[in-house]
């Protein structure tokens, strides 16, 4: 507070609107509004400070009744404006955007703002500023170059020549919740509690409602931001599990997924006395194709056969990616003629006047995930043997 009462008092008091108007209008070219990550942080830091303002300016000032209006406005206008900032500055600090010395600078500032602010608030809270400025020559020099050192930083950061690139919209997820900003959501929410400790131990409660008020709200902001984690951190889960199951190039569920979901398909079988089959199908002379071609070009070979054969299959069949230019084929509910024709029909779809080989087993309704592939296997080496461009059934046992 910069000695309230004085005729500068209307400039000061208008560096917070406008300097808000001009972190608005950061915040807007930077980011959408409804980050709701930073809305929430801003709000808590916000409101454990309004307590705080509420509770040594505010309502202390309303009480005075040797106060005018306009002394009493101009009191208490100059915290509001300090809870502005605040709320601005974490809202355009927590938010999307570039970072550097610029928006460093602007911290500073505003930080350098708050403390010489908060100076005023704890000399007047201490026996009048007066009496402090009276008692220590030194202390209102050392309050002036904290403001002067604030406008001084202002200025560094307009002058920075990274400044231009603070107003540019950016792509950079919000910034990370470190171990700063834990200290000050936690000092934010821990203000309320300290405040009625405060009170408790002097011996009378005067501020009880104010503290029920703020400390209900900062609750529920922080289960709010909390639910906002859980969500992000599953959300994160489903996308590590999706990318750990899908082949890259093809789309395909790939050989872990694949590992996953036989043994249940097995187990499915087994409960409703269905047949299944399964088959491994192999491109023939892929490495010719590659060295004719190029490898790019059996990059777009395996990624067009991938979705043709997926095309001729059926919703309940799985087709995954086995390695290299090998897939393999589930069919739930099929017999071995059926199989038979499934293969047969993804063999006559295969793009560019390939061919591939496969191998295909019926499921004997005992047999491991492993001996079924093996199987299967055994008959892809027999089709590649007798020729290749075929589909084989391992010999009955
Ligand atoms: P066969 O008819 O006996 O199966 O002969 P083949 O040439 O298809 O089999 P081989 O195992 O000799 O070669 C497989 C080739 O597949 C070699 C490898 O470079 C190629 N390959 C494996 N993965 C990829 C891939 O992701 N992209 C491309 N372009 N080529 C791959
Ligand atoms: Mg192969
Ligand atoms: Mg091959």
């Amino acid at each position: 507070m910069v000695e309230p009462g004085g005729s500068a008092d209307p400039f000061f008091l208008g560096l917070y609107p406008a300097c808000a108007a001009g972190i608005a209008l950061l915040i807007r070219r930077r980011d959408e509004w409804r980050n709701g990550t930073a809305l929430v942080d801003a709000a808590t830091i916000t409101i454990g400070f309004g307590l705080l303002a509420w509770v040594f300016v505010i309502e202390p000032a309303h009480g005075d009744i040797q106060m005018d209006r306009l002394a009493y406005g101009t009191q208490v206008a100059y915290p509001i404006g300090d809870l502005l900032l605040i709320a601005m500055m974490t809202r355009l600090v927590r938010g999307r955007g570039a970072r550097g010395p610029a928006l460093a600078a602007m911290v500073a500032a505003l930080g350098a703002l708050l403390v010489g602010d908060s100076s005023w608030v704890i000399m007047d809270n201490l026996g009048g500023a007066e009496k402090w400025l009276g008692l220590l020559p030194w202390l209102g020099r050392a309050l002036e170059s904290v403001f002067v050192t604030a406008f001084a930083l202002f200025a560094v950061a307009a002058l920075d020549p990274g400044a231009g690139r603070l107003a540019e919209p950016a792509q950079e997820r919000s910034a990370r919740l470190g171990p700063g900003l834990l200290a000050l959501l936690t000092g934010a929410s821990l203000i309320a509690p300290g405040l009625l400790a405060g009170q408790l131990h002097s011996g009378s409660v005067k501020n009880g409602w104010s503290i029920v008020l703020c400390s209900t709200t900062l609750f529920l902001l922080v289960v709010v931001r909390m639910a906002g984690l859980v969500r992000e951190v599953e959300r994160q889960a489903r996308q590590v599990r999706d990318l750990a199951r899908s082949d890259e190039l093809t789309g395909l569920p790939n050989r872990r997924a694949w590992n996953d979901e036989l043994p249940r398909a097995l187990e499915r079988a087994r409960r409703d006395h269905q047949p299944v089959v399964v088959a491994i199908v192999d491109l023939d002379h892929f490495k010719r194709f590659n060295d004719t071609y190029g490898h790019p070009a059996g990059d777009r070979l395996l990624k067009a056969a991938s979705a043709a054969w997926h095309e001729t299959l059926r919703k309940a069949d799985l087709l995954a990616r086995y390695g290299g230019e090998e897939f393999v084929v589930l069919l739930p509910g099929s017999d071995a003629a059926h199989g038979h024709g499934a293969l047969s029909r993804m063999l006559a779809a295969t793009p560019q006047g390939q061919t591939f080989s496969a191998g295909l087993a019926v499921w004997d309704g005992q047999e491991t995930s492993d001996e079924l592939l093996q199987r299967a296997d055994q008959a892809l080496y027999l089709a590649k043997e007798r020729g290749r461009n075929r589909i084989e059934m391992p010999a009955a046992a």
